[in-house]
């Protein structure tokens, strides 16, 4: 499907190209693939620079006020290259979060779409082409609101001042009730691939922006989850990773009378789809962690032995006041269960420390919840205050060296953890899919199905194709990946 479709038309018409750029999470990261889908059926070129483009569109990500920060960096870089008729748009979580204050703030910028509203770029892109730089453009539409707004930039040339008065936004609110399903997916790995499942999260923990930016939660039919496996099957892939905010809050539309799956019978399903040989689910929460994910993990070998499970924090008291809405026991009775299945299951999260109100004595939480559950890795991240969210009324009070250096110890003790974690795996042998090669090493790069790296080295007769799936015995390990050696 989305290969073939991609070649038919890179040489229909190759005229209008377009550049993009992807910041954040793998959701941003598949967004942007159907993205570029959609915009090669709509007849555009994806190329490599700035420069090459007509278009420029960044997917941006809001999580932190960091990331927030290099998209309008990236802009400000850029502008002078409207000058030569280019034109520029903001995807993604920014674009939802700041919406028309974009123009104010970049005025170069001539398209603005959130997530949610994906599922109208055809119509957005007609739109910005029809803005020819000849005429100013007006728009009106339900679906996307568009205006010709007066003359932003004085002494740049006619056609790029024009341009600029084109201002597309697709800004659906968490009102919309509709996933972005396309069949023009342009995915760069031929070996695995991403569907996403749920879009949108309600859980309004105290400090994330996702709710506001990606709208309210809703998800595909499973008929539809499986009829995108199976296709991906038959083109080869042979990995497929689920996706959500909140993989794991999945409703299916069709409900139960309807022949609507849970999310632990659509995670067994798409295991069962011939040909697919590991399935992958990202982000699980863990106030929807049931046991019955764990028995499909114990009861079909195609789901990989991995569960990320983010807890945020250790301390009760914490967790309350970042609305969790689940308490440490609650969280380790899941990880008990996880540590019962017949698999031994790798086990990951994410920890946010300088919370406001986080105590040192709430950080020692943390850091004893780390022991207690040894995680094989930990995404690690300083409190930032985010536009929207409820813990901005609250006094982001603890200075930014004292965030910096819990971040440090609970990296450091996370690393420790690791250290004696990847040595267990000395001596054994595990089943990787080669995902291509270090030559400057002279090893193989590969990745278990408990998500590790185990890089290794094969006899030059048997050199093992990329994607294929082959046994390595793990000779030394370090704190982030394995070392081996090919079993033949
Ligand atoms: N839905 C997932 C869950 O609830 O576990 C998390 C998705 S969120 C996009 C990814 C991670 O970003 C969160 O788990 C959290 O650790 C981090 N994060 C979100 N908002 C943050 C903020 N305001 N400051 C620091 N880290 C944040
Ligand atoms: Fe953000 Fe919480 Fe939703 Fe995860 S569950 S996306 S942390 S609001």
């Amino acid at each position: 499907m989305t290969r073939a479709v991609i070649l038919v038309n890179m040489s229909a018409a190759p005229h209008k190209t377009f550049y993009l750029e992807t910041f954040g999470c793998q959701m941003n990261v598949h967004d942007s693939e159907k993205v570029i889908g959609t915009l090669v059926h709509e007849g555009y070129r994806q190329v490599e620079t700035v420069e090459q483009a007509d278009l420029i569109l960044y997917n941006t990500c809001s999580i932190r006020d960091k990331a927030e920060q290099k998209v309008f960096h990236r802009l400000a870089d850029y502008k002078k290259l409207l000058s030569q008729g280019k034109k520029f748009g903001v995807l993604g979580c920014v674009a939802q979060q700041e919406g028309e204050k974009i123009f104010e703030r970049a005025p170069h910028v001539s398209l603005v779409c959130g997530s949610a509203s994906y599922r109208k770029l055809p119509q957005m892109l007609s739109q910005l082409e029809a803005a020819s730089p000849t005429e100013p453009a007006s728009f009106d539409e339900a679906s996307s609101r568009s205006r010709a707004l007066s003359p932003a930039g004085r002494g740049i040339s006619r056609a790029a001042t024009l341009s600029t008065l084109v201002r597309i936004t697709g800004l659906d609110d968490r009102e919309t009730d509709e996933c972005f399903e396309t069949e023009f997916t342009a995915r760069t790995n031929p070996h695995r691939g991403y569907i996403t499942i749920i879009e949108g999260c309600d859980k309004f923990c105290a400090y994330c922006v996702v709710p506001f930016t990606r709208g309210k939660e809703r998800s595909r039919t499973s008929a539809s989850v499986l009829a995108e496996a199976r296709q991906m099957a038959d083109l080869g892939y042979t990995e497929i990773q689920l996706l959500g905010q909140n993989v794991n809050s999945y409703k299916d539309p069709a409900g139960k009378l309807g022949g609507g799956k849970s999310f632990a019978e659509l995670l067994a399903a798409v295991g069962e789809v011939p040909g697919i040989r590991r399935v992958r689910f990202t982000t699980s929460h863990p106030r929807d962690f049931g046991r019955d994910i764990i028995e499909a993990i114990d009861a079909v070998p195609t789901l990989c032995d991995h569960v990320h499970l983010p807890v945020q924090s250790g301390s009760d008291r914490m967790l309350q006041a970042m609305q969790r809405l689940y308490t440490r026991e609650q969280y380790l009775e899941r990880i008990a269960w996880m540590k019962a299945a017949k698999r031994e299951i790798s086990i990951t999260s994410d920890v946010i420390v300088g919370f406001p109100g986080e105590t040192e004595a709430d950080f020692e939480e943390t850091l004893s919840l780390l022991d207690e559950v040894g995680y094989d890795s930990v995404f690690t991240f300083k409190y930032s205050p985010r536009p929207n969210t409820p813990s901005l009324a609250l006094e982001d009070a603890i200075p930014d060296e004292e965030k910096a250096r819990r971040l440090e110890v609970l990296m450091a003790k996370q690393r420790e953890i690791q250290i004696t974690r990847y040595k267990k795996y000395i001596g054994i042998i595990s089943e990787v899919m080669v995902e291509g090669r270090n030559d400057s090493r002279g090893q193989w790069i590969g990745r278990t199905s408990q998500n590790k790296t185990l890089n290794f080295t094969a006899p030059e007769t048997a050199a093992p194709n990329v994607g294929s799936y082959v046994p390595v015995r793990a000779r030394a390990s370090f704190p982030n990946s394995l070392v081996g050696e090919m079993v033949v």
